[in-house]
C-alpha cells in the first residue's frame, strides 16, 4: 500500500513559509537589512510563517508577529556545515552537529540541513546525512545559491536519501541576504491554523511542497494511479506545465506536458513529482511511498 501525504488536501489552504532568512546589521547576522524591513517585505509577499535564522546567534523576533504572519524562532547552526535549528530559543553551536539535532528535537523544534550542493557538489554529502539521525529535511531549493557558486538545487541528494529508505522532507528557502532574494523560493504548508504547533505537525506529516512559484492543486492516488495538477497563484493563460515523475535513484519514470498528469505506480519504493512552468517556476511534491519502505532518519 502506498502512503500519499496529500490524500486529504484537495481543498487545503497553503501557507507560504520561509525558514532561512538573514537579517540585522550587527555582527554575525550576515544580512544587511533590518528585521523591520525584512518582515515588512515578507508580509507584503503574503507569507504566513517566517524564521529569521542568523549564523550562530539566537534572537527572538516574535514581537514582529501579527495576524497575518507568525515569526518562528531559529538559528543557522554554522560550522563547516550549515543547518537550520527551527522553533527553539537556543544557540547550539557549542555542541557537535548530531547533539544539536537531538537537542533541537527535545526542545520541540526541527532541523533542516542547508544547501547540500553549495559551495560545491555534495558539500553536505548524502553519506554524511545517512549517518545523522533526527533531522526532518534538507533544502532541495535554496534561492541565494542561484546567484553564488555551486548549486541551489539538491534533488540529487534528496533522491539518494529517499532511495536509501530515509523519509526526508524537501524544503525550499530563500536564504535571504539582500532584498533581491526575498520571496523567491518558499515552502507551502497545509495547516489550518497559523501557529507553530499546527505548522510543525503539518511538516511532520509531509503536508508541504517546495516551490519557486507554482502551487499544488491536487496530488491524488486513485488505486495505483497518481493524478497531479499544479497552478500559478494568479489565474493565467499559462496552464500547460511539464510534469516529471521521479523514482528511486532519480530515475525519470514519465515526463508529460499538459494541464495535469498521471502515472500508474509499478511497485517503486517511492515516486515524487516535479512540475515546471514555462517561465521556469518549480514545484516539488513530497513522495508517495510504499508503507514501511521509508522511515524518518
Ligand atoms: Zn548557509
Ligand atoms: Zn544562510
Amino acid at each position: 500500500m502506498y502512503i500519499n501525504p496529500y490524500e486529504k488536501l484537495d481543498n487545503a489552504v497553503w501557507h507560504k513559509a520561509n525558514f532561512h532568512t538573514h537579517s540585522g546589521t550587527g555582527p554575525k547576522t550576515c544580512g544587511v537589512h533590518s528585521p523591520e524591513e525584512v518582515t515588512a517585505l515578507y508580509r507584503e509577499y503574503g507569507y504566513s510563517f517566517l524564521c529569521l535564522s542568523n549564523h550562530n546567534e539566537f534572537r527572538s523576533f516574535q514581537n514582529y508577529s501579527d495576524e497575518q504572519m507568525t515569526l518562528i524562532d531559529g538559528v543557522e547552526y554554522t560550522t563547516d556545515l550549515h543547518m537550520l535549528t527551527v522553533g527553539i530559543q537556543e544557540n547550539l553551536i557549542d555542541m557537535p552537529l548530531q547533539d544539536a539535532i537531538i537537542r533541537t528535537n527535545q526542545l520541540g523544534g526541527f532541523v533542516v540541513l542547508c544547501h547540500p550542493n553549495w559551495p560545491k557538489k555534495a558539500w553536505f554529502s548524502p553519506e554524511m546525512m545517512l549517518e545523522l539521525t533526527g533531522y526532518t529535511g534538507i533544502e532541495v531549493l535554496n534561492a541565494v545559491c542561484f546567484r553564488l557558486q555551486g548549486s541551489g538545487r539538491a534533488t540529487d541528494v534528496w533522491d539518494s536519501l529517499l532511495s536509501a529508505g530515509k523519509l526526508v522532507t524537501g524544503f525550499s528557502n530563500d536564504d535571504f541576504h539582500a532584498m533581491a532574494d526575498g520571496g523567491r523560493f518558499f515552502n507551502l504548508i497545509a495547516c489550518e491554523e497559523k501557529n507553530y504547533d499546527a505548522m510543525y505537525q503539518a511538516i511532520q506529516d509531509n503536508a508541504i511542497c517546495a516551490s519557486s512559484g507554482l502551487y499544488p492543486v491536487f496530488h491524488r492516488l486513485e488505486g495505483e494511479t497518481l493524478h497531479v495538477k499544479a497552478a500559478l497563484p494568479i489565474e493565467s493563460y499559462l496552464d500547460n506545465y511539464e510534469y516529471t515523475f521521479v523514482g528511486p535513484n532519480g530515475q525519470i519514470l514519465s515526463r508529460q506536458v499538459g494541464t495535469e498528469a498521471s502515472y500508474t505506480l509499478c511497485g517503486e519504493a517511492y515516486v515524487r513529482v516535479e512540475v515546471r512552468a514555462e517561465g521556469g517556476q518549480l514545484l516539488f511534491f513530497q513522495p508517495v511511498y510504499q508503507e514501511g519502505t521509508l522511515v524518518r532518519p
